[in-house]
């Protein structure tokens, strides 16, 4: 169902405020967890003075320690969906298990499929009936081929709403976190007729790397970013030393619509 063959014209998927594909792209940022109120509507309110289409934030956080902090849960949809309400912006939002989907389909526009979860095949199944827009991250270890069945599996459960995301692979390379390959995106649209947006956040895990990898992206042809903010980095509850703050954000986005227009 993923191949061009089958459908040799490139998806569009639209959720809110968002659309991705076929020549939108579609700009999705915000931190990497929900930590309070404040902090996401100032987020929301900084992603959409900056241009971009779509709010991220964790709620449901998969950490690698279980002493980590593990996400707001269901306070953190609320927030979200407060965030909406007062920019408009549709929300993405990560689930991380099958029976959590209809509670998160309750709050988000797109739900999120962690790296950790890309071949989760209950959890796909279930996302596979929600009438929300489904961005399914690539597994750090998983080939392409096996991302796509991950698609398939998502399509074939009856949801046609489905965007890609390369956020990096594990390789010998430490310097960082995981390793970006951007072949990826023409790659994958060669093969699918599914839009495909790029993680630069968790692809570097460096805030000073994010922007450049940004544009890289974009002049590959990507058809969006996800991308991690915060208003204040060195304090952030997750993922810190990979967002950028507010206006390294914006500059971002101006040095990103600059390659755009270019390709
Ligand atoms: C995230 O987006 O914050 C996240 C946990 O990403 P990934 O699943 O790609 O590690
Ligand atoms: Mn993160």
């Amino acid at each position: 169902l993923a191949s061009r063959e089958l459908k040799p014209e490139s998806s569009t998927v639209t959720a809110g405020s968002l659309s991705v594909g076929n020549g939108t792209i579609g700009v999705i940022a915000g931190p990497c967890s929900v930590e309070t109120a404040e902090q996401i509507l100032a987020c929301a309110h900084a992603v959409k003075s900056a241009g971009a289409t779509a709010l991220r934030g964790g709620a449901f956080k998969p950490r690698t320690s279980p002493y980590s902090f593990q996400g707001l849960k269901e306070d953190g949809l609320k927030m979200l969906a407060d965030a909406r309400d007062e920019t408009g912006l549709a929300i993405v939002t990560e689930v991380v298990s099958p029976d959590d989907v209809d509670l998160v389909s309750e709050y988000a526009d797109v739900l999120q499929i962690g790296a950790r979860n890309m071949q989760n095949y209950r959890l796909l199944e279930a996302v596979g009936k929600s009438p929300r827009a489904v961005l399914l991250k690539r597994g750090p270890s998983a080939t392409i081929d096996e991302f796509l069945l991950a698609a398939e599996y998502i399509l074939d459960g009856g949801n046609p709403n489905v965007m890609l995301c390369e956020r990096g692979v594990r390789t010998f390379e430490s310097h960082t976190r995981f390793t970006l390959p951007l072949a990826t995106v023409p790659y994958v649209q060669q093969r699918t007729h599914l839009p495909i947006v790029v993680d630069p956040s968790h692809g570097t895990g460096h805030t000073s790397l994010v922007t450049a990898m940004a544009k890289a992206s974009i002049a590959a042809g990507a058809d969006g970013l996800i991308v991690e903010m915060h208003p204040n980095p060195d304090k952030a509850m997750s993922d810190g030393y990979q967002s950028l703050n507010f206006a390294q954000f914006e500059q971002m986005m101006s040095e990103c619509r600059r390659i755009a227009e270019a390709v």
